[in-house]
């Protein structure tokens, strides 16, 4: 049984984010959607919510479960009792910081891979920064976000 653990921030899900989770479940027995709690960063959405958004939005999907998570990744793919760890590229922009953190992650843990997918190309320039800008601005957010994150965002930003 293969587990895998996708991090991120996830503020909020979007539809790129949501196809690198389905195409993982189709390749690993289990996918944990990690929802990082990073107090570096203020997030539009608490993480309780964040969580929320996604479970609604992978409820469709048998073998994904969602967690959040404090502290070093590794630490957390760790307790989960795995080594793989999911990331999604985009474009080049993507190519250079997820590299390093991937090559950060092997040296404090070296038992750790991670595996990248690239992006379906109708979500490669889809960022939850993106969203939450499109948002504010009242753009359609069908085709962005999951339907169930759409009127969150616009409770969220109005
Ligand atoms: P983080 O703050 O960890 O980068 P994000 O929620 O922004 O968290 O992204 C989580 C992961 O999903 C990252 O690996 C990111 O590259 C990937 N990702 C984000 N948007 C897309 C997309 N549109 N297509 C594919 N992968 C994506």
């Amino acid at each position: 049984m293969v587990v895998a653990v996708y991090p991120g921030s996830f503020d909020p899900v979007t539809l790129g984010h949501y196809d690198i989770i389905r195409r993982s479940a189709k390749i690993f027995d289990h996918v944990i959607v990690g929802v990082l709690n990073n107090t570096a960063k203020t997030p539009l959405f608490s993480l309780e919510e964040r969580v929320k958004m996604l479970e609604d939005a992978v409820m469709d999907i048998d073998n994904v479960s969602v967690e959040s998570f404090e502290g070093l990744l590794v630490d957390f793919v760790k307790q989960k009792k795995t080594n793989v760890v999911i990331r999604g590229l985009r474009a080049l922009t993507d190519f250079d910081l997820e590299m390093q953190m991937a090559q950060s992650n092997r040296i404090v843990a070296p038992e750790v891979d991670t595996v990248f997918l690239s992006t379906s190309i109708e979500y490669s320039y889809l960022s939850s920064s993106t969203v939450k800008e499109y948002a504010k601005y009242g753009v359609d957010l069908k085709g962005f976000v999951p339907e169930c994150v759409i009127s969150k965002l616009i409770d969220k930003l109005s």
